[in-house]
């Protein structure tokens, strides 16, 4: 390389290096932002209320009105926390607790668990106090990006992030994302791949307009939507099958992978009903209501699998790519599905004319 070359060459690595450097410094929030988005009065808010409820007393109409007030609980349904909170916290309701745990279903495993955060109050407050939001939140963006188009992450501000005491569970909801204080801390490490998912659904530039409840196609547009979102989230905390975690949350693992491995059989359950065999409008709503009730995890393994075929059979490139309409991820998934072979299921040429048609309606 003769010595004008080379410093051409510097040169344009140095150019490189400073546009990109200002590109992460536009990009990155800053610490007023990040403090500005994190909200904690929740899990305040709460104490208040446990320990009124923990002395067999109603909380008061203001104790009530500052828990919901907060940007975390005002998305949640009220009356549901509400009678899980009493359940779990007053003496005089011990029994009807009792009989509720021993249902074994997932609001038993709710009410277990909010009895079990009484005696972590300083776990939880320390895990808040020395919460390093400008770290955590950083690693969400950089890991939601992922799977996100170039500069998706810019285009919209920070969601908030508020904490609360409900379910070990965390989602969101518009512009905020709700998340267990104790549940993050149970997660561990897997906690910033868990808010990136959130992170990931905030940040997504779908062009799906939903179809009111009332519309004959609410629960087809509604499935097709869940297991693109849910699918491709997924990749980003889940990564690959099987899924494992700790034993405490075996039974969500075997159920999660039982329902990856039937995916080929869910698909083509959905190629049934798209195809309409039903006899009436009547039955073809029924029978798309139905095949939505059936969707394990409203969705997620199916599209966790489907998501995994078009990474493994095309590209990440391919898999963004159907970012803006959901629809595309079912053409893009039978693409890759093609590619696969007998393995795979694919999708009928009946049905991806439905999906077709749905896709005019509700994106293009
Ligand atoms: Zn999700």
């Amino acid at each position: 390389m003769t010595g004008r070359k080379m410093h051409y060459v510097l040169l344009l690595w140095a150019l490189l290096l400073t546009s990109s450097a200002t590109a992460y410094a536009r990009v990155r929030p800053t610490a007023n932002q990040i403090h500005r988005a994190i909200d904690m009065n929740g899990v305040r808010a709460f104490w208040s209320v446990m320990e009124t409820l923990q002395e067999n007393r109603e909380p008061s109409e203001e104790q009530w009105r500052t828990l919901f007030e907060t940007p975390g609980y005002a998305k949640l349904q009220q009356s549901d926390v509400q009678s899980n909170f009493r359940l779990a916290y007053m003496p005089s309701k011990a029994g009807e607790l009792q009989i509720e745990i021993k249902r074994g279903d997932y609001r038993s495993r709710v009410l277990v668990y909010l009895r079990r955060v009484q005696n972590e109050r300083d776990r939880i407050e320390s895990f808040l106090n020395s919460f390093d939001a400008q770290y955590v939140i950083g690693a969400a963006l950089q890991k939601c990006a992922v799977y996100l188009p170039k500069g998706a992450t810019e285009r919209r501000s920070l969601p908030m992030l508020a904490f609360v005491i409900f379910e070990p569970d965390g989602h969101v909801d518009d512009d905020v994302v709700i998340f267990d204080a104790l549940y993050a801390i149970d997660r561990g490490n897997e906690f910033t791949d868990l808010l990136a998912h959130e992170f990931h659904h905030y940040y997504e530039p779908s062009k799906l307009r939903n179809p009111e409840r009332s519309s004959e196609d609410y629960y087809m547009v509604h499935a097709v939507q869940q297991m693109q979102m849910e699918g491709i989230a997924d990749l980003i905390d889940k990564r690959a099958y099987p899924i494992k975690a700790d034993a405490s949350r075996q039974w969500y693992i075997e159920q999660y992978n039982a329902a990856y491995l039937d995916s080929p059989k869910t698909l083509h359950r959905m190629d049934e009903v798209l195809c309409n065999q039903a006899s009436s409008p009547m039955d073809i709503e029924k029978n798309e209501e139905k095949f939505w009730e059936s969707l394990k995890f409203a969705g997620h393994p199916t599209g966790f699998y489907m998501a995994n075929i078009i990474l493994k059979y095309l590209s990440r490139r391919a898999l963004i790519g159907t970012e803006m309409d959901p629809f595309e991820f079912f053409r893009v998934y039978n693409q890759a599905a093609r590619k696969c072979g007998a393995q795979c299921y694919v999708f009928s040429d009946a049905s991806m004319a439905a999906l077709q048609a749905l896709d005019l309606k509700y994106v293009k």
